[in-house]
C-alpha cells in the first residue's frame, strides 16, 4: 500500500512494510492529511480534521 499526501508531495514506500507507521508519522509531525494511493479520490468529507496534541 502507498500512501500520499494531500498536503504537500510526501508519500510512502521507501520503506517496504513500513507504508502505514511512516504515513502516521507524517501525519502527527505536520497534520496533513494522508490517503492511501487506492483510495485517492474527491473525497469531500473532513475526516482527518484533527489535529495532534499541542
Ligand atoms: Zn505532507
Amino acid at each position: 500500500m502507498v500512501y500520499t499526501c494531500t498536503n504537500c508531495e510526501w508519500k510512502s514506500g521507501e520503506n517496504a512494510g513500513d507504508e502505514g507507521r511512516t504515513a502516521i508519522e507524517h501525519y502527527i509531525e505536520t497534520g496533513h492529511a494522508i490517503e492511501s494511493e487506492s483510495t485517492v479520490t474527491e473525497r469531500t468529507a473532513p475526516a482527518t480534521d484533527e489535529t495532534p496534541s499541542e
